[in-house]
């Protein structure tokens, strides 16, 4: 007898599942409640689809802390090897930066994921769009469609509808109303409000680069973006986790200077020079940099102790930019609410996976890893639950 399996969300952990499920011979229907699918997906290709990383098996498990032990299995069946064979097979080159990061060559998501859905179609995987599930009663779903509500009962259901950000690409967490008992979702990945003087407007979208940011264990060597709002950027959201736990963000402007070298530069004859030229002439701070000096070096410190505070700026931030504009949510269906195969514990016949599962790591390709890996396992483990009880 045909399995017949319902994946609800269509991203890249849904759309995973769904491949594994319909391999497996399955009968596969996808809802999904926005006008098309895969659009956190779509807009994480837009500034280059980071799809994972290479680097020390060990380093790349850590990178997803508490959640690891959990996680583990589903990494080593599909990690940053398969995910790049995968993205190949789908006729997507891929190339890996010189920090390791994993990028399809044309950087965007679109073409994969047309190609994706070209292959699921092509094994009969049914997509539905505009169909959001309002409510589960047993493995019975119920949707809110065009032609209003509708029931649809399967053998097997694989729920991956996201985290709590960005909620216009349909990723809201609303499914936490009706699925009760989830960890609370918390910002990750995200940008940090700073109150500005006037002073620093012109400085405005100007990137801060080759610097080190520490806050708590975390720490990121890279760049980050002056907005109007805060500081943006891949350096920052590595280190936003260690914020939100409480701990003070420290700036390194010069990781590759010791103190005393900074020091025996300060030294240097100053002449007539203002602080703001010397720091130009005699360090290489570019304006920007210089800028940040001057609003959170307020008294400017002695030349003795100056070199000590370039190295660790007290950056004053006041608070987390909104989850909803964070690249990630923690938080969402605890792994004690599931078995090792990620299925409900309170609801036979019903798996989970993706974002909405509580885990979080930085961005540099682990957030789709874990989508993809989990979204596949779950598709397998509904398959094997099928083949017991169908
Ligand atoms: C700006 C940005 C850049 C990013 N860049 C990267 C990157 O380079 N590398 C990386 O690893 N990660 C990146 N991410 C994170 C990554 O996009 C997400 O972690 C990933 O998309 C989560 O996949 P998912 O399938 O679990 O959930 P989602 O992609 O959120 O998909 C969930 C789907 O479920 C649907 N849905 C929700 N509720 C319902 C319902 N009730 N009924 C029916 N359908 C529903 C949603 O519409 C959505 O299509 C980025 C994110 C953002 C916002």
């Amino acid at each position: 007898m045909t399995v017949r399996a319902l994946v609800v969300g269509a991203g890249p952990a849904g759309l995973m599942a769904a491949e594994r499920l319909a391999q497996s011979g399955c009968k596969v229907t996808i809802a999904e409640k926005m006008p098309s699918p895969g659009r956190k997906f779509l807009m994480a290709g837009k500034s280059g689809l980071n799809l994972t990383k290479v680097e020390a098996t060990s380093l790349f498990y850590q990178s997803y802390r508490e959640a690891e032990p959990w996680l583990r299995p589903m990494l080593a069946a599909f990690g940053p090897d398969d995910v790049q064979n995968w993205a190949r097979n789908l006729g997507q080159e891929v190339f890996t930066g010189s920090t390791g990061r994993v990028f399809p060559k044309v950087m965007k998501a679109s073409p994969l994921l047309r190609a994706w859905l070209t292959r699921l179609d092509g094994l009969g995987v049914d997509l539905r769009k505009r169909w959001q599930l309002i409510t589960l009663e047993g493995t019975t779903a119920v949707f809110d469609t065009p032609d209003g509500l509708r029931r649809a009962s399967a053998d097997v259901l694989v729920l991956a509808l996201g985290g709590a950000s960005w909620a216009r690409l349909g990723s809201d967490g609303a499914w936490r109303e009706w699925l009760p008992g989830e960890a609370l979702f918390q910002v990750a990945n995200a940008g940090l409000s700073v109150d500005w003087s006037h002073h620093m407007r012109p400085f405005f979208g100007q990137p801060v680069k080759g610097v080190a940011l520490s806050a708590g264990n975390l720490t990121s060597r890279g760049e980050f973006t002056v907005s109007s709002r805060g500081l943006e950027g891949g350096g920052i959201y590595s280190v936003s986790r260690g914020v939100r736990e409480g701990a003070p963000l420290v700036l390194d402007l010069f990781p590759d200077m010791t103190e005393d070298e900074i020091a025996t530069r300060l030294n240097r004859t100053r002449g007539k020079a203002s602080l703001s030229n010397h720091l130009r002439k005699v360090l290489k701070l570019d304006g920007v940099r210089r800028a940040l000096v001057q609003e959170w070096l307020r008294p400017m410190p002695a030349v003795n102790v100056l070199a000590k505070s370039l190295k660790s700026l007290n950056v004053p931030v006041s608070g987390l930019r909104p989850m909803d504009e964070a690249i990630s949510t923690a938080g969402g269906v605890r792994r004690d609410q599931v078995n090792d195969g990620l299925m409900l514990l309170d609801r036979p016949g019903v798996f989970v996976a993706g974002e909405m599962l509580d885990w979080e790591a930085p961005t540099g390709g682990y957030l789709l890893t874990a989508c993809f890996a989990t979204g596949r396992w779950a598709g397998d483990h509904a398959v094997q639950f099928a083949a017991r009880t169908v």
